[in-house]
């Protein structure tokens, strides 16, 4: 299918409601943070925009559901095959408005889309049971249903892939979607919305609002509101996601929360260092460490301290900083200048308390850009517990370096936080693996692997960083509720 997905998208883009584009009364724009410049408009939508998207969401749910699992799978396929035939187009759109490098760009395109294809697998196999009952002339059954219609609230860092993970897995389901993508990158999802449109998915089953910050509380809150919203799924921060639990308890919603990181990454005496360097450098600075599982906080041995630092630093002082329109660039611009601003803060914060700049530490000026929120990739050395930074996700370039002793004392000050999303560790002793892996208070552990996001895995956290799971076959089961039939007289 041939069609200008990026001239459409950024030259007309409106809500997409029921199946059609829809204007609302007011727009904002959507800045491209390589330059500065405004990149498009979206609308800035109200309550009545999200009323419309939510009725047409309940109103197509009961033939959705209605439909046999393999034709939704078949749907998702279509879905699917269009987002990669669109690979390099949307790959563009998240670069323009949210800034990762080209590279990373298509990377996110070939994950977000494969949670679209492991749910169309998986939609065929939302298996029930049948009970051996204790009774006679009774037969037990259990059966998987959608919980209903979805409203799902992502945040900006990935911009196809936090939705797709959460759209794929409540369409498989039988649910109905209404959708609001974060205010510095909404073009990413109105452009899945079209590619799923142009799929066939039919009117209602998705919808997008689109809404700057100051009006998303109207939107979402329309949704928290009404009984017909079955289920919440939010990626966001966790002030955010504690905020959606509150609301939505009044119509005791379902909820999945993927809420604030400050993952540990611990390299012991024992650990390959080369290795470590280099799932330290995925795990980090992939978007520019503006991920949720990026490590916070690194634990490195007193005896390779010295060592590991000197490897790290040597690679983080290599990466070439730049727009993505520029093909040698590493690490692109940070999404605005609030995250310049705490990045900044964190930094100074830890220098103010005995941290050490090995490398970068400052904004970067990019020549010809016209962007201003470049950053250099930082490590900082002599990092410690009264600092911000390890209190704190600082969501940027920057490597602090924490020394410690001995395993008890790195365990301690690793789970001293309140968050639980991703932990990550490098050693070779076998004993240990398992002693700490059971020891991370952490939804996921990178053994010897900084990479462990994957469409087949399960992610999420625990403790502050929210509950639920996305991918694998444990994802499905949060878009279903389990009904069970007693059958008497038999
Ligand atoms: P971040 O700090 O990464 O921007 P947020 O939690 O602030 O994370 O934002 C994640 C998503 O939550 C975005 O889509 C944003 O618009 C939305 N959001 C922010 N505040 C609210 C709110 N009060 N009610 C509903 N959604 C909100």
């Amino acid at each position: 299918m041939s069609f200008d997905l990026i001239g459409t998208i950024i030259d007309r883009s409106n809500n997409y409601i029921d199946g059609q584009w829809r204007p609302a009364a007011h727009r904002f724009d959507v800045v491209d943070p390589a330059t500065g410049a405004a990149l498009s408009s979206v609308p800035d939508s109200g309550k009545a925009d999200a009323q419309a998207a939510l009725d047409a969401a309940a109103a197509a749910l009961p033939a959705w559901r209605a439909l046999p699992a393999k034709v939704r799978a078949q749907h998702l396929k279509r879905w699917h095959a269009l987002v990669i035939a669109h690979l390099d187009e949307l790959a563009q759109l998240i670069s323009r408005e949210q800034g990762k490098v080209t590279a990373e760009a298509r990377a996110e395109v070939i994950y977000g889309a494969a949670y679209i294809e492991w749910f169309a697998e998986e939609a065929v196999r939302s298996y029930g049971d049948i009970i051996p009952g204790p009774a006679v002339g009774k037969k037990m059954m259990v059966v998987k249903e959608a919980v209903g219609v979805v409203a799902a609230i992502t945040p900006w860092n990935f911009p196809i892939a936090m939705i797709a993970r959460k759209l794929a897995p409540a369409l498989a389901a039988g649910c109905t979607v209404v959708a609001k993508p974060a205010e510095d990158t909404p073009l990413s999802a109105l452009a899945l919305a079209r590619l799923a449109h142009e799929a066939g998915i039919p009117a209602g089953v998705l919808n997008v609002v689109t809404a700057s910050r100051a009006q998303a509380a109207q939107v979402v809150d329309v949704w928290l509101d009404d009984a017909r919203v079955r289920k919440i799924s939010f990626t966001g921060s966790t002030d955010v996601g504690k905020h959606l639990a509150r609301q939505s308890a009044a119509t005791l919603k379902r909820l999945s929360l993927e809420l604030g990181g400050n993952a540990p990454f611990m390299v012991f005496e024992d650990a390959d260092l080369d290795a470590a360097v280099d799932g330290l450098m995925a795990a980090k600075f992939r978007n520019g460490g503006q991920t949720c599982v990026s490590p916070n906080r690194i634990y490195v041995h007193a005896a390779v301290y010295e060592r590991f630092s000197e490897l790290l630093v040597r690679r983080v002082s290599a990466l070439k900083v730049g727009p993505a329109s520029d093909p040698a660039a590493q690490v692109g611009p940070m999404i605005n200048a609030r995250a310049v601003d705490k990045i900044t803060r964190h930094i100074a914060d830890a220098c103010a308390r005995g941290a050490k700049v090995l490398t970068g530490g400052k904004p970067l000026h990019v020549e010809g850009s016209g962007g201003t929120t470049f950053f250099a990739p930082t490590v900082l050395a002599e990092a410690d517990h009264t600092m911000l930074l390890a209190h704190e996700e600082t969501f940027g370039p920057v490597a602090a370096l924490f020394r410690f002793e001995n395993e008890e004392q790195a365990m301690r000050l690793a789970n001293e936080t309140p968050f639980g999303l991703a932990a990550y560790f490098y050693t070779r002793d076998l004993a240990r693996i398992w002693r700490i892996s059971e020891r991370f208070e952490s939804g996921m552990v990178g053994i010897n692997e900084g990479a462990i996001s994957s469409e087949a895995a399960p992610f999420g956290g625990i403790k502050d960083s929210g509950y639920g799971r996305e991918g694998s076959r444990y994802g499905l089961d949060d878009y279903m509720q389990t009904k069970y039939l007693c059958m008497g007289g038999l």
